[in-house]
C-alpha cells in the first residue's frame, strides 16, 4: 500500500520567494534524479544534503527551472521514507512546471494530509501527534502554537503512555492472581486495583481540566459583539482588529452578516463576531443576519453588548439584555463623547458596575479598560505557564471520559470484592480506550476522516 511515491506542493500557493515540492516514497530519489541536472547524481547523494541544479524536460532537453534539492533518506525523514524536497522559485508557474513533469514519472499526486498519514502509518508519530499537526497549522495565537507544538513533540502521548503502563502492570497482577486464587491474594489484588484505578482516574481528571483551556487556546474565546444597529459594533471590531474588515456605515442594519476577526488582546486569542443588529424584523435579508446573530450569541464564550449612551434605552435592548441574562457579558456604553441620555439604573439592574465600560470608539477612549476587563474575566490566575500538556481535541476528551468511566466501574467492583476476572474486563477496556487516543486499534474510516482535514502537501 505504501510502496508508491507521492508528491505535492508543500508551500502555500501564490506569490512568494520560494516554493517547495515534497516527494516521498521508495522511488522519490530515482524519479527526481531523472529530471535533475546537477553536479552529484541524486542517487549518490548522502542523506540530509542540499544540491543545486536544473530541472530539465527529459524529452526536449529544455531547462525548465533552477532549483535546490534536499535529500533525506529513510528512515531519517518525516514520513520515514526516502524524501526529496525541491525548492523552486516562488509563484504558480515554477512549481507547476516541475509538478507536471514529476507527475509524468512514477510519482502520483499526494492526497491532503498524506505525508502526515504516512508518518503515522509508518509509526513515526501517533495519532494524537498527527492531530496536533493540524492544530499547529491552524493556530491563531502564539500560545495555541506552543501548546500544539508540545503535543506534536509527544507531551500528551507520554502522559497517556504512562497511564497505560500503570494499567498494564495492574492487568499483569490480575493475571497472576487468577492463577493463584487464594483468598488473601485476592483481597490484596482488589486493594491494588482500587489504588491504581484511583491514581489513573485522578490523572485523567487533571487532563480533562485542561480541556476547557485547550479549547480557548486553540480556537480563541468566541466573543460576540451585539447591540442595535448603529451603536458602533463594527467600529469597535475595527478598533480591536486595527484594520478595516467590517464596513462601517451610517445606515442602520448594514452589517448584514456575521463578520469574524481573530485578535489577540493581552495575549488572549479572541474570535470576534460582529453580528447584525439583533432585533425583530420583517426584512428578509436582515432576518438571515439576525438568525445568525442569535446563533453567534448562543455559541459565544463572551458577549460584548454595545449600547449607545447618547440615546434612551430601546425596547429591543431590554429584550436583548433579557436574552443574554446570566451569560458572561461586558456592557459597553459607547458614544460617551455625545450628550448622555441613557438610563443607567435599568442597565445596572442587569449588570454590576464592574462589567460596564464607558467608551467612545470614535475618540478612542475606554479601549484599554475594555481590554483589561476581558483579560480579568479570563485570566484571573486561570491559565499559568509551564506545563503545556493541554487536551483540546474533542476525540481525545471523549476517550478520556470513557476510560474514566471504565475505571470507576473497576474501582467499584473491586470495592464490592467482585471476582477479579470480572474486573479485569473494565481495566482492559480503560487501557484500550486510552490507546485509541494514540491511534491504536482505530478504524480506517476514522483515520481517513482525521487526515482529510489536512491541507494539500502536509
Ligand atoms: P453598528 O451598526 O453597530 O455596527 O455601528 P457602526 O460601527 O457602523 O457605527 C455607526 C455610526 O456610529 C458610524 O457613523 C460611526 O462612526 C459612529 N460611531 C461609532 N462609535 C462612535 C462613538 O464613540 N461616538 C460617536 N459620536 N460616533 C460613533
Ligand atoms: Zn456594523
Amino acid at each position: 500500500m505504501l510502496s508508491d511515491t507521492i508528491a505535492a506542493i508543500s508551500t502555500a500557493v501564490g506569490e512568494g520567494g520560494i516554493a517547495i515540492i515534497r516527494v516521498s516514497g521508495p522511488d522519490s530519489i530515482v524519479e527526481v534524479e531523472k529530471l535533475l541536472k546537477s553536479r552529484t547524481p541524486l542517487s549518490q547523494a548522502e542523506s540530509h544534503t542540499v544540491h543545486y541544479g536544473h530541472i530539465v524536460d527529459p524529452e526536449k532537453g529544455e531547462h525548465l527551472e533552477e532549483v535546490l534539492v534536499t535529500v533525506m533518506r529513510a528512515p531519517r525523514s518525516f514520513t520515514t521514507e526516502d524524501v526529496v524536497e525541491i525548492s523552486t522559485h516562488g509563484g504558480v508557474i515554477a512549481v507547476k512546471r516541475v509538478m507536471d513533469l514529476l507527475l509524468q514519472t512514477n510519482v502520483r499526486l499526494a492526497e491532503p494530509g498524506e505525508f502526515t498519514k504516512r508518518a503515522f502509518l509508518n509509526g513515526r508519530i501517533d495519532l494524537s501527534q498527527a492531530e496536533a499537526v493540524i492544530d499547529l497549522i491552524r493556530s491563531k495565537s502564539d500560545r495555541a502554537f506552543s501548546v500544539a507544538l508540545k503535543q506534536v513533540e509527544g507531551n500528551l502521548s507520554r502522559r497517556i503512555n504512562e497511564l497505560r503502563h500503570t494499567l498494564v502492570e495492574t492487568l499483569a497482577h490480575i493475571e497472576v492472581n487468577i492463577d493463584y486464587p487464594e483468598h488473601d491474594v485476592e483481597s490484596f489484588t482488589s486493594e491494588l486495583i482500587k489504588d491504581k484505578s484511583r491514581h489513573v482516574m485522578d490523572e485523567i481528571d487533571k487532563l480533562l481540566k485542561t480541556a476547557e483551556e485547550g479549547k480557548i487556546l486553540r480556537e480563541g474565546i468566541t466573543t460576540a459583539i451585539v447591540g442595535r444597529p448603529n451603536v458602533g459594533k463594527s467600529s469597535l471590531l475595527n478598533t480591536l482588529a486595527q484594520d478595516n474588515r467590517a464596513i462601517v456605515t451610517d445606515i442602520p442594519g448594514t452589517t448584514r452578516d456575521v463578520i469574524e476577526e481573530f485578535v489577540t488582546i493581552n495575549n488572549i486569542p479572541l474570535k470576534l463576531l460582529d453580528t447584525a443588529g439583533i432585533r425583530e424584523t420583517m426584512d428578509v435579508v436582515e432576518k438571515i443576519g439576525v438568525e445568525r446573530s442569535r446563533h453567534a450569541v448562543n455559541e459565544a464564550d463572551l458577549i460584548l453588548l454595545v449600547l449607545n449612551s447618547s440615546e434612551p434605552l430601546h425596547e429591543d435592548e431590554l429584550a436583548l439584555m433579557e436574552q443574554i441574562r446570566g451569560r458572561q457579558c461586558i456592557v459597553i456604553l459607547n458614544k460617551m463623547d455625545l450628550p448622555h441620555q441613557l438610563d443607567m439604573d435599568i442597565v445596572r439592574r442587569y449588570y454590576p458596575d464592574e462589567l460596564i465600560v464607558p467608551m467612545s470608539v470614535k475618540a478612542q477612549e475606554g479601549i484599554d479598560s475594555l481590554e483589561e476587563s476581558i483579560s480579568n474575566l479570563f485570566f484571573s490566575g486561570k491559565i499559568e505557564g509551564g506545563d503545556l500538556t493541554y487536551v483540546s481535541n474533542v476525540r481525545h476528551i471523549a476517550l478520556l471520559k470513557k476510560a474514566r468511566k471504565s475505571l470507576v466501574e473497576a474501582y467499584e467492583a473491586a470495592d464490592e470484592l467482585i471476582p477479579i476476572d470480572m474486573i479485569q474486563i473494565d481495566v482492559r477496556m480503560a487501557w484500550e480506550q486510552l490507546g485509541e487516543i494514540l491511534g491504536e486499534a482505530v478504524g480506517d474510516s476514522l483515520i481517513d476522516q482525521i487526515f482529510s482535514q489536512f491541507c494539500l502537501g502536509k
